[in-house]
C-alpha cells in the first residue's frame, strides 16, 4: 500500500509513503519487499539531498576544502576517491608554485640574473668532477645579499645548516669591513647587484678532488681552509671565487675564512677587475680584519689582536733592537720604510724562490722566507699599530694608502707623505714608535 501511494501525490507525500514502507519493511519480514536500500533510492530519486535517506545508505557528506564536492553526499568508495583527488590536486599546486618560487628567484632581479650565470658556470664547472654536486644558497635572511654560496651537496655536512653558519659568520665580516672606512674610500661597493661567490667543500679531501679534476692550478690544501682567487670566467657577475673546505679546528677554520674573505671584499671594492697589488697591505689588511672574536651562536667581531702571529713580531722587534745597538741598518725586521717600498714584483720572485719556481742560492731563500713571514706578520702589526698607536695616531694616513690601493695608486711616497714623514730623522722616530709598540703594548695585550 505505502508502495502504491510512493507512485503518486506531491513529492512530500511520496517520500512520506516511502519512508512509512521503510519502516514497516525494518521492523517485520514482508513478503518480497523491496530492500531498505532501493526504498532509499527511491527517496533519493525524489530528493537528492535527503540527509536521512543517505545516512541510511551509509553515504558520507564531503565537508572538505574540494570545492566542487562541498555538501555532496557520497559513498564511501567515493569518498577516499574524492579525498585522493583533492590530495593529489593539492601537491600539484604545492609543485607549480615552489616551481614558480624557484624561477622567480633566480630571475625577480638583477642580482638573481647574475646569481643565476654564476650558478650555471658552477655547475659546468663541477659537471667534470666525479661525485660533486652543490646547493646554492642567496638572498635570504642567513645569507644575505651579494654573497652567493655554494655549498657542496651531500647528507653530511647538511648543506643548508653551513650555509646557515657561514653565511651570517661572512655577512658579519663584510658590514664591519665596510663600516671600518670613511666614506669614498671605496671606489666600488655593490651590496644588491654583484654577486660575491663563495664554493664551501664538505672536506680537505672533496676540495682535492675538485683540484684533480681541472683546477690542478689551484693551491694544494697547505692552507688549512680557504682560499681566494681573483679570477674570474664572467667578470659581469661576479670578480673572483672565494674556496672554502671544512673540516679544520673551529679557530684556525675561520681565521683562514675571514682572512680570504677579506681577499675577496678588497678585490671587490677595487676600481677594476684587478686586484691591488701591494704585498704588505694586501695580506696585512687579512690578517688584521681575519683575526675574530666570537663564534657562530653569538656572533662575530673582528679586528682584534693576532695572538699567532705574536712571537714573529717579538723576535723582529727584538731583532730591531740589537741591529739598533749594534749601529746596524739591517736584522730580521723590516723598517716600516723597508716594508711599504716592497711591491709586487719582489714579492712574487720572492715567493718563486720559495717554491722553487726560481733557483734561489742558500742565502736567498733563507732571506726570502724571512721576508715574506715577514711581510703578512708586520703587515697585520702595522695596521694593528695604527689603528692603535697612541689612539689612531696613524690610522686616517692608513685609510689613505687602502684608498690609493683600491685604485691602483699606491705608492711608497704618498704613504710617506700620508705617515708625515719628510727627512731620516721622521722614519727613525717611526721606526722606534712601531717597534716598542710591538715589543711593549703588544706583549701586554698578549699576556691578557
Ligand atoms: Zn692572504
Amino acid at each position: 500500500m505505502y508502495l502504491a501511494n510512493s507512485k503518486k501525490g506531491s513529492d512530500e507525500e511520496r517520500v512520506d509513503a516511502l519512508r512509512k514502507a521503510i519502516d514497516l519493511v525494518s521492523q517485520v519480514a514482508v513478503k518480497q519487499a523491496p530492500s531498505l536500500e532501493e526504498l532509499n533510492n527511491e527517496i533519493l530519486k525524489i530528493f537528492p539531498d535527503d540527509k536521512e535517506a543517505h545516512k541510511a545508505l551509509g553515504h558520507i557528506q564531503y565537508l572538505g576544502a574540494y570545492e566542487k564536492y562541498k555538501g555532496k553526499w557520497l559513498t564511501k568508495e567515493d569518498y577516499a576517491k574524492v579525498q585522493k583527488e583533492w590530495r593529489k590536486l593539492r601537491e600539484e599546486e604545492a609543485k607549480r608554485k615552489a616551481e614558480e618560487a624557484e624561477r622567480l628567484k633566480w630571475t625577480k632581479d638583477a642580482f638573481a640574473k647574475k646569481a643565476a650565470r654564476t650558478r650555471d658556470y658552477f655547475k659546468k664547472d663541477v659537471s667534470k668532477v666525479p661525485g660533486l654536486k652543490l646547493k646554492f644558497f642567496f638572498d635570504t635572511p642567513q645569507v644575505p645579499k651579494p654573497y652567493f654560496l655554494m655549498v657542496e651537496d651531500r647528507p653530511s655536512p647538511d648543506p643548508q645548516q653551513t650555509a646557515e653558519v657561514l653565511g651570517p659568520g661572512l655577512a658579519a665580516l663584510r658590514k664591519t669591513f665596510a663600516a671600518g672606512y670613511p666614506k669614498g674610500t671605496f671606489p666600488n661597493w655593490d651590496d644588491t647587484e654583484f654577486v660575491v661567490p663563495v664554493m664551501v667543500f664538505a672536506n680537505e679531501k672533496s676540495y682535492e678532488n675538485y683540484r684533480k679534476h681541472g683546477h690542478g692550478f689551484f693551491p694544494g690544501t697547505g692552507l688549512a681552509a680557504a682560499f681566494y682567487t681573483s679570477h674570474s670566467e664572467i667578470p659581469e657577475a661576479f670578480r673572483g671565487v672565494l674556496y672554502v673546505w671544512q673540516g679544520a679546528k673551529e679557530a684556525k677554520f675561520y681565521h683562514e675564512v675571514f682572512h680570504e674573505a677579506t681577499h675577496q671584499l678588497m678585490h671587490n671594492a677595487c676600481k677594476g677587475e684587478r686586484m691591488g697589488p701591494t704585498p704588505w697591505l694586501e695580506e696585512g689588511i687579512a690578517e688584521y680584519w681575519g683575526t675574530y672574536q666570537g663564534n657562530k651562536y653569538k656572533g662575530f667581531t673582528f679586528g682584534h689582536f693576532l695572538h699567532g702571529r705574536f712571537p714573529t713580531i717579538q723576535s723582529a722587534a727584538s731583532s730591531y733592537y740589537q741591529a739598533l745597538k749594534k749601529g746596524k741598518k739591517t736584522g730580521s725586521f723590516l723598517t716600516p720604510k723597508q716594508m711599504l717600498g716592497i711591491d709586487q714584483k719582489r714579492f712574487e720572485i720572492m715567493k718563486r724562490i720559495l717554491d722553487n719556481r726560481i733557483k734561489g742560492t742558500p742565502q736567498q731563500r733563507i732571506e726570502a722566507g724571512l721576508t715574506v713571514s715577514l711581510i703578512y706578520a708586520q703587515g697585520w702589526a702595522f695596521i694593528y699599530f695604527c689603528y692603535n698607536f697612541k689612539d689612531g695616531k696613524y690610522k686616517e694616513a692608513f685609510e689613505k694608502m687602502v684608498h690609493d690601493e683600491l685604485r691602483y695608486e699606491y705608492s711608497f711616497d704618498k704613504c710617506a707623505e700620508y705617515l708625515g714623514m719628510k727627512s731620516d730623522e721622521d722614519w727613525e722616530r717611526l721606526n722606534k714608535e712601531f717597534f716598542l709598540f710591538c715589543f711593549r703594548t703588544m706583549r701586554r695585550l698578549a699576556n691578557r
